[in-house]
């Protein structure tokens, strides 16, 4: 086995892609993209060799790179991330991003953000748009954990709150609510595939048929916002008729569908209806 930073990592690249293998390097080492790229020839201890090794090994079995670092950027920004809490995916951005123009009309919003998990959402909501007052639940204490953490080293002010979605927030109302809820199918076999085993089954699935969340979440939050108040929701690609079909039924206005980086419908919303 060779020795240097960069002969460690051509030499896995048959194994594992190349990017991958340079995360990992970094992540052991504790250096940063420029560092890697300053000093290639670095020379590796013996442990250091092993640690990596071990790495690739994981990572060649298939857990995710973002839980072998222990970290995921989103929305510009690192998130913290344990096998607790859904990793954040670039298609995510978009929900923030519908967000944060909604807000951008409103004075002192309050926003509540369903299921957050790693606190992507929420975080990176309250940290692009301070004068928002955001709330976030999950039901996995495991996950607000994580949540909690993101929030305060990324300066984000969120409150958060253990709650089946709506079940512990009263009679609370908001001018948005955000939801990434579980929405795979229980018998999808994209579960099975690209590090989604490794990925906490409570985030990824509703253990039915894909919808029972969003159906939930369509039907309790109008008790939840103010008249006009919006409600986005990220579904699965094949979702987006269902979701928009759900929300036409309920008292809601002005529903709409937002494709994703990749052109796919990702993202269904509406507003409240007054009275
Ligand atoms: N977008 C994720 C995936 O398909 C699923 C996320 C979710 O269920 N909220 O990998």
């Amino acid at each position: 086995m060779t020795s240097t930073v960069r002969a460690a990592v051509e030499q896995v690249r048959r194994r594992i892609p190349r990017l991958d293998a340079r995360l990992l390097m970094q992540h052991l080492l504790g250096i940063t993209h420029a560092q890697f790229l300053a000093d290639p020839d670095r020379r590796l201890a013996g442990d250091e060799i092993e640690a990596f090794m071990t790495l690739v090994l994981r990572r060649e079995r298939g857990e995710p790179v973002a839980y072998l670092v222990g970290e995921k950027d989103f929305y510009s920004r690192s998130f913290r991330v344990t096998p607790d809490v859904l990793i954040p995916r670039p298609d995510t951005e978009l929900i923030v991003t519908l967000a944060l123009k909604h807000l951008k009309t409103l004075a002192w919003p309050r926003v509540l953000d369903l299921g957050t998990g790693s606190g992507a959402i929420a975080v990176s909501i309250a940290c692009e748009h301070p004068e928002a007052a955001v709330l976030a639940v999950d039901v996995s204490p495991a996950a607000l954990a994580v949540a909690r953490e993101n929030a305060a080293r990324l300066g984000g002010k969120v409150g958060f709150v253990e709650s089946d979605w709506f079940a512990a927030l009263g009679d609370e109302r908001f001018e948005l609510i955000v939801a990434n809820p579980p929405y795979v199918a229980a018998r999808d076999p994209h579960l099975l595939q690209d590090g989604l085993p490794f990925e906490p089954d409570l985030a990824l699935t509703d253990g039915a048929d894909g919808l029972s969340c969003i159906r939930r979440i369509v039907a309790d939050a109008p008790a939840h916002l103010v008249a006009g108040g919006l409600l986005l929701i990220e579904h699965g690609y094949d979702q987006a008729d269902a979701v928009r079909g759900l929300l036409a039924a309920g008292p809601y206005v002005d529903v709409s569908t937002w494709p994703d980086l990749s052109g796919v419908e990702r993202v269904t919303g509406a507003r409240a209806a007054a009275g």
